[in-house]
Order: C-alpha cells, then sequence, then structure tokens
C-alpha cells in the first residue's frame, strides 16, 4: 500500500502547499482522505486521472477538506466517467453536498456519486476503513485503512486516538507554540500522546504558516526520531 501526501497545507497557502488531500493507492486501485482545494491541480501533476478515485473519504466538511469535491465530481463527468465515486462523511456530509447542489443546480443530473454518512466500518475500493469521531469545530473523523494507515483530519490529539494500532500516522498539526484549543493540535498538547502511540512512522501535517515557521523547533521540541512534516507529494510505502 502506497500513501500519497497530495496536499498537506490548510486553508492559508503557504510553502506552495495544496489543502488537505491524502491518496492511499493498492493494486491500482486509489482512494483519497479529503480533497481541499488544490487537489485537482495536485492530482494531475501527479499523473494521476480523476477518473481512478473510487472513493473519497471525508475527514468533515470545511472548505479546506472538502473545497474540491465538486471540482473532482464534475471533472469525472466531463472526461466521460461512467463510474460512481462513492463519498463518505460524518454526519451533515449529505446535507452539505445536497445545499452545494442547490446552488450549482445544473450539475444535479450531472454528477455521478453516491454519499454514506455516520458509517463506522466499512469497505470500500478493496481498503478495509474503520472511521473514528475525533474532535474538531464540526462533526469529524479519523480514518482507519486496512489498520495500517491511520489519519487524524483536523482534531485536538487523545489518547484513544493515539493508541489505535497503526503502521504510520499521519497527525494535523495547525498551531505553535502557546495556543490554548479543543478543536487543534499544539506541539504540548501532541507531546503528551508521543509515548501513547506504537506507530513506526509520524507525519504531521496541517500547519498553518506560523506553525511551520519554527517547525525545526517543534521537531527539536517534540524529540521523537518517528516525527517528519509532510510536504506535497511525498509519499510512504506501508
Ligand atoms: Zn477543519
Ligand atoms: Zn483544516
Amino acid at each position: 500500500m502506497r500513501v500519497v501526501a497530495v496536499g498537506s497545507g490548510t486553508a492559508v497557502p503557504s510553502e506552495g502547499r495544496s489543502q488537505s488531500c491524502y491518496m492511499i493507492e493498492k493494486d491500482g486501485r486509489k482512494i483519497l482522505v479529503d480533497a481541499g482545494m488544490g487537489t485537482l491541480l495536485r492530482l494531475d501533476q501527479l499523473d494521476v486521472d480523476v477518473r481512478e478515485i473510487e472513493a473519497i473519504l471525508l475527514t468533515h466538511n470545511h472548505l479546506d477538506h472538502n473545497g474540491d469535491l465538486l471540482g473532482i465530481l464534475k471533472a469525472r463527468w466531463l472526461n466521460g466517467s461512467e463510474d460512481e465515486l462513492s463519498v463518505f462523511g460524518p454526519k451533515g456530509t449529505k446535507y452539505c453536498i445536497e445545499a452545494l447542489l442547490e446552488a450549482y443546480s445544473y450539475l444535479r443530473s450531472k454528477l455521478n456519486f453516491s454519499v454514506k454518512e455516520g458509517e463506522e466500518e466499512f469497505e470500500v475500493a478493496g481498503f478495509e476503513v474503520m472511521a473514528i469521531p475525533t474532535f474538531h469545530s464540526v462533526r469529524s473523523n479519523g480514518y482507519l485503512i486496512d489498520g495500517k494507515v491511520l489519519i487524524s483530519g483536523d482534531t485536538r490529539p487523545f489518547k484513544e486516538f493515539f493508541e489505535v494500532d497503526c503502521d504510520l500516522l499521519i497527525h494535523e498539526l495547525s498551531l505553535p507554540f502557546g495556543y490554548e484549543t479543543q478543536d487543534h493540535t499544539t506541539p504540548e498538547n501532541l507531546k503528551e500522546m508521543l509515548d501513547v502511540t506504537k506507530a513506526e512512522k509520524i507525519v504531521l501535517t496541517h500547519l498553518y504558516p506560523q506553525t511551520l515557521e519554527v517547525k525545526d523547533e517543534i521537531l527539536r521540541f517534540l524529540d521523537d526520531p518517528r516525527l517528519s512534516v509532510a510536504n506535497d507529494g511525498d509519499s510512504w510505502e506501508v
């Protein structure tokens, strides 16, 4: 299984990073976790045809995680895809997509997709997926894929999540030192969790510009050889 950082960025552009998106690939089958704005362009740059994507798992419905969903569906329609794209997300995902189609009603009869929300365990495109509710400002999920790759989406770090068995943990680190927040991860609240996870590799993603600025200092503070900060285009074999 291969994991690709399609977009390691946030809602604010920085260092040329595209918004949140990770691609998981196994036996030639591909799914995405999130599809923030910039995903469509990044997939093209990675030579991935949008028609090859079988499913999109949304961690939550914030624009920097779902902003290119409609664009991907529209590109598939215009490229003549005959396959249905499966979309999964937390409760509220159907409403969100329905509201977008209310605004862009010309797409309603053109786009080919299904939406499932609130599913805890499911199989899609040959992947076994477990959705794990996380703590953010809206309903949100992290996803465990094939029992190996765990992706947090936006959340504060919490013990039960870090206890999940996985080989590769991809976790957000939105904010730098000194922030008090219940919705995101900071170096201070992340450090408390590092002893809990048995992951072989821990990749930090979704760093806002003020966090990226001090990323070397953060890595020194966290002091764990398993840690790295994702860049767009990075990939890992799991
Ligand atoms: Zn968010
Ligand atoms: Zn975000």
